[in-house]
């Protein structure tokens, strides 16, 4: 998995000129409020956007299975023994990469240890947040079991990790900055470099941090409320939902780091009058 985004870009090469990859052209809108940065993409008002508008709406068709079996176009890479990498067909961001399993398992079910290795072992391969949305509720668009992988760098920066390290590394187990319900920790240092301790470590957390929330997980291993998970090489983050939409506009996981993306001008401004923390404290679940 050592080189996990070399193949990745070769192969992304690849589907982007066989057509089988439909990247969705955005511009970047950086807003500071209240000393806090966000970054905005907007989907880009050229000619393209009513094609890549169609697009979005189809990534978000709910009934056929993308990812079973996934186009080989797309396949990068297979996770042995339960997972494959596949790319984002409709991706903002080059490189997103999809971890899903191989056989069906609904988006609700609480990640496993063997979801938390797979994970685990594609974060030691180089700077990525990996995340979870949990459930329609929480943003996702498919129900087949799929964690998400953004390579981080100068086109994908995560504009609230100063604040979320800060506040890890204190061993705080909320960020001051953000006012919602949450839940935080850092990951021990080298974690990552020792495969099977870092999927028992995220495993053991990511159950602890959901209980601490009073995230229930069923019988039957569903979790019963929406949720997001954030993981980078220094922290975890998990965000209990109430709703998908602040204001009409869909969050996921990607916003509870600063990182939104809307479908245009007159949605960023609808966030960004509303206000982006209000906008993300109202999807926020504030518990019972
Ligand atoms: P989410 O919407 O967060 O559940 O993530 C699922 C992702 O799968 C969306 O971002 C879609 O763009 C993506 N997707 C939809 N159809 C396909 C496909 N055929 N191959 C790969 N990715 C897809």
């Amino acid at each position: 998995m050592d080189d996990l985004w070399t193949r990745t870009h070769q192969v992304s090469e690849a589907a982007l000129a066989s057509g089988a990859l439909q990247p969705i052209a955005t511009e970047s809108l950086a807003v500071e409020e209240a000393g806090i940065p966000f970054t905005l993409r907007i989907l880009t008002s050229l000619a393209a956007k009513p094609h890549a508008r169609e697009r979005l709406s189809r990534a978000d068709r709910r009934q056929a299975n993308p990812f079973l079996p996934p186009d080989p176009a797309l396949r990068v890479a297979e996770a042995p023994p339960a997972h494959r990498l596949v790319l984002n067909k409709f991706c903002v961001i080059r490189d997103h990469l999809l971890l899903v399993t191989r056989d069906f398992e609904p988006q609700q079910q609480a990640l496993t240890d063997g979801d938390c290795a797979a994970l685990a072992r594609c974060l030691a391969a180089g700077p990525a947040l990996g995340f979870y949305n949990s459930g329609p509720d929480a943003g996702a668009s498919q129900p087949h079991k799929h964690l998400q992988l953004l390579p981080l760098g100068d086109a994908m920066a995560l504009p609230f990790d100063p604040l979320l390290t800060r506040a890890a590394m204190a061993g705080m187990p909320q960020a001051p900055e953000l006012p919602f319900r949450h839940r935080l920790v850092a990951l021990p240092e080298g974690l990552l470099s020792e495969p099977s301790q870092a999927a028992t470590w995220l495993h053991r957390r990511y159950r602890e941090e959901l209980a601490a929330l009073d995230l229930t997980v069923s019988d039957d291993g569903r979790v019963l409320a929406p949720y997001n998970l954030l993981v980078t090489a220094r922290w975890l983050l998990l965000v209990p939902r109430r709703c998908e939409r602040a204001a009409g506009i869909p969050i996921n996981a990607p916003g509870f780091a600063g990182a939104l993306l809307v479908k245009s001008r007159s949605e960023a401004e609808i966030l960004i009058n509303q206000g982006l923390m209000i906008s993300l404290a109202s999807v926020v679940s504030e518990g019972s």
